[in-house]
């Protein structure tokens, strides 16, 4: 950690932010153990962290939608809103993006001012907290993942992860009115909070086969499959326990090249694949749908450190430590 000046407000648009609360990612801790995420590679010094909510401390003449005193949700992508992906409306995929903590983009919000685009500011409206703001970003990743699968309405649901990610992606899939959930991690403490979420079936891979087990209590196979931890064995396990005509979703970051898959299986269940990239427009949804109740992330915030132990915060989280599902930085 070290002292650098205050950032300052450059363009009209512009908007300085005094930071209450930073999530810790897992691509972060990526940053932070490997230095990289495939050929991203981090050069000290850099500052990691996007999942953050602040207050606005001063905002350029042409700002709008938020005043000094707001308090908001900080959405980490900066699109140039003039390419093909941004005229089109997939700012997720835009070809010159800046994101927050991503080396050779954006420096990330793990400080304690940071100045962004009035157009990343989301408002913090009634009884949304600086927390709800910050889970925002994880959250809505979630949501468009449940968005792409096309509808998960009354259908058998199978997440294989249950970190935050598969944690966001249960929360909206239920808010959506999903029929059930069949959740795996090889963290227990993390199925725990699966339990207390309401699935209906926990399996931990390392103890069972939870292809069969999943299988037992569910002969036909799960409509759909949300793949959220990046691993190959995952991905495997998802198109053993579909349904024919069941969709597999990918929304986990694997730290190897390629996937792999069975034609067989996958062809005569007609198997649908659709990958996912972070999410679209959905940083508002996620937003209403604390606001409103559907989503309560009450299960979710599991370790507080102030900022001056980030460190600890960050180690802890590396090591999968303490039963963390999502530990948060306060300033
Ligand atoms: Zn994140
Ligand atoms: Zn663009």
């Amino acid at each position: 950690m070290k002292d650098i000046p205050e950032p300052v407000l450059v363009k009209p648009n512009d908007v300085k932010i005094r930071m209450s609360v930073l999530g810790i990612c897992g691509s972060d801790i990526h940053y932070y153990t490997q230095g990289q995420i495939g050929s991203q590679r981090v050069v000290y010094p850099f500052t990691v962290g996007h999942e953050g909510a602040g207050v606005v401390v001063e905002v350029g003449p042409e700002v709008k939608r938020v005043k000094p005193g707001d308090k908001i949700a900080i959405e980490p992508a900066m699109p140039c809103w003039k390419c093909d992906q941004c005229l089109s409306g997939r700012h997720h995929t835009c070809r010159n993006l800046k994101f927050l903590g991503c080396p050779g983009q954006a420096e990330g919000c793990l400080m304690e001012y940071i100045v962004m685009p009035e157009d990343s500011c989301f408002l913090l409206e009634g009884k949304l907290t600086p927390d709800n703001g910050s889970i925002s970003e994880p959250l809505a990743i979630g949501v468009y993942a449940v968005k792409k699968s096309g509808s998960v309405k009354n259908l058998k649901t199978g997440i294989l992860g249950y970190g935050p990610i598969g944690m966001s992606v249960m929360l909206s899939a239920k808010a959506e009115g999903a029929d059930s959930f069949f959740v795996t991690d090889k963290i227990d403490p993390r199925l725990s909070i699966a339990d207390k979420e309401g699935a209906i079936y926990t399996g931990n891979p390392l103890r069972e086969d939870v292809v069969a087990s999943i299988l037992r209590k569910e002969h036909l196979g799960l409509d759909v499959v949300f793949e959220c931890c990046g691993q190959q064995e995952a991905f495997d396990q998802a198109i053993e326990i579909l349904k024919p005509g069941g969709r597999l979703v990918v929304v986990g970051i694997p730290e190897f090249d390629r996937w792999s898959m069975n034609v067989e299986t996958t062809r005569r269940r007609e198997i649908s694949l659709q990958f996912i990239r972070r999410q679209v427009d959905c940083v508002e949804s996620a937003l209403e749908m604390m606001k409103n109740g559907n989503i309560n992330i009450g299960n979710m915030v599991t370790h507080r450190f102030p900022f001056s132990k980030t460190k600890e915060a960050f180690d802890l989280v590396a090591g999968y430590e303490d039963g963390v599902m999502k530990a948060m930085i306060d300033f």
